[in-house]
């Protein structure tokens, strides 16, 4: 028995990336289909809040808080309360949109400037149900390998490896924490 008002741990995760990349639909994703929903919005200016809870390796429960932004993204800029005391981020681009690959310096500069360096990060390229790819696998592979990040490609559209990219996350929080 798991008391579901108590979880083992509380883990707060931001998505991070160029606007239009998929970060409200991979979340989305992740939380309407895969897991055990509690969802509660609290909207602020800056954020939306949701919440859910997956059973992982020691059967523990953690809730995750996921941060999506509100479309602030769209400015280069996040609020620094969005990073508040994140354990673990996503870094997203998008494979049909080089651009967004591009961007993702920038964001990463952005996340090293607001977050301390024990943060896990991991690299997803979001829409890889699309034909028109423009990113290839081994680059962001290459990219992410550089960078000690993990790295998968999604879909949030078929949900592949969705659910494997938050699992993933968490297992790499909980082996450093
Ligand atoms: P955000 O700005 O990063 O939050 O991106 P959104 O989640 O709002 O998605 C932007 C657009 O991309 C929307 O039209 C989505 O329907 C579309 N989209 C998001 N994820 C996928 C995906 O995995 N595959 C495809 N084909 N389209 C996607
Ligand atoms: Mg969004």
């Amino acid at each position: 028995y798991y008391d579901k008002d108590c979880p083992d741990f509380n883990y707060k995760l931001i998505l991070v990336g160029s606007a239009r990349v998929g970060k409200t639909s991979v979340t989305n994703r992740f939380m309407n289909d895969q897991f055990n929903e509690q969802e509660k919005s609290t909207k602020t200016v800056q954020i939306s809040r949701k919440m859910v809870k997956i059973e992982h390796t020691q059967n523990k429960w953690t809730q995750l808080h996921v941060w999506d932004t509100l479309g602030q993204e769209k400015f280069k800029s996040l609020a620094p309360l969005f990073f508040r005391k994140a354990i673990g981020a996503f870094l997203v681009y998008d494979v049909t949109n080089r651009e967004s690959f591009e961007s993702l310096d920038g964001w990463f500069q952005q996340l090293s400037n607001n977050i301390d360096s024990r943060v896990i990060i991991m690299l997803i390229g979001n829409k890889c149900d699309m034909p028109n790819r423009e990113v290839p696998y081994n680059v962001a592979m290459e990219y992410a390998r550089a960078r000690n990040f993990g790295f998968l490609e999604v879909s949030a559209k078929t949900g592949m490896n969705v659910r494997n990219a938050f699992n993933c996350l968490v297992r790499e929080i909980y082996r450093n924490t």
